[in-house]
């Protein structure tokens, strides 16, 4: 389930250039206009009976349409934050490129971090990596995961793996996608595997380098062919 109390978003780094919902041809999946939508207290909203109409035990993914920490979203974020608190029996998944920004309107009792909240730092090349990882790293955040998406280059994350629950690796989607070469993908999964942390290699994207050979891969097919690959490494628990 996904939950986007905001919509609207512009670059902020490499991996925003051929963006599927604000890119120069997803212009019929979203505006570049910042602003709340019709959903934005949507996980706290009830019914007649007084029953939220989400029930509890969920995972919402919250802003995966736009970015969580986007500065002209400073003020709706407090509301958001006291939100996500209230709904404790909610996990919410928030993934962002702009991680820099995490200590702007964080809530007075944040402390450690709010059990409910799992951040996911995305990266897609070294230089994004080796800029925010330390920045994510330092934060107080109860949960951390990072997403290679979409995966540009070799990346080594070594010096971060420590004290991150999970790596997601996906390629990039579009008419205008960039090459995605499974060796990345598999040298990332290996530095997982020494740091004993969880792996999923969500989806191929559009241009899937193997063998030596680039292959195009239908839409359809990215996330089922990342899949029948059967890389990913699970500690039982559900990968997101
Ligand atoms: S931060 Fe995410 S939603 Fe925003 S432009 Fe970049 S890829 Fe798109």
């Amino acid at each position: 389930m996904n939950w986007e109390p905001w919509t609207g978003c512009y670059k902020a780094s490499d991996g925003c250039t051929n963006c599927y919902f604000y890119g120069p041809h997803a212009k019929r999946y979203g505006q570049n206009t910042i602003q709340k939508t019709d959903k934005f207290d949507w996980p706290i909203r009830k019914n007649t009976k007084g029953e939220y109409n989400i029930k509890g035990n969920k995972i919402l993914a919250t802003c995966f349409a736009t970015d969580f920490f986007l500065p002209e979203a400073d003020e709706w974020r407090k509301e958001v934050w006291a939100i996500i608190k209230e709904r404790t029996d909610i996990e919410f998944l928030i993934l962002t490129k702009r991680i820099d920004r995490f200590l702007v309107s964080l809530p007075a009792d944040w402390g450690t971090g709010y059990d409910n909240v799992n951040i996911g730092c995305t990266v897609e090349n070294q230089k994004s990596a080796d800029y925010r990882l330390p920045l994510f790293l330092s934060y107080p955040i109860k949960r951390r995961f990072i997403a290679c998406a979409p995966l540009l280059e070799e990346i080594d994350l070594t010096p971060y793996l420590h004290g991150v629950d999970h790596v997601t690796v996906g390629g990039e989607t579009g008419r205008e996608a960039r090459e995605c070469d499974y060796n990345w993908v598999l040298h990332i999964r290996e530095q997982c595997m020494k740091a004993n942390t969880t792996f999923w290699f969500k989806n191929t994207g559009s241009l899937f380098k193997r063998n030596g050979i680039v292959e195009k891969i239908n839409p359809f097919k990215q996330n089922s062919m990342a899949k029948e690959l059967g890389i990913d490494i699970s500690d039982g628990k559900r990968l997101f």
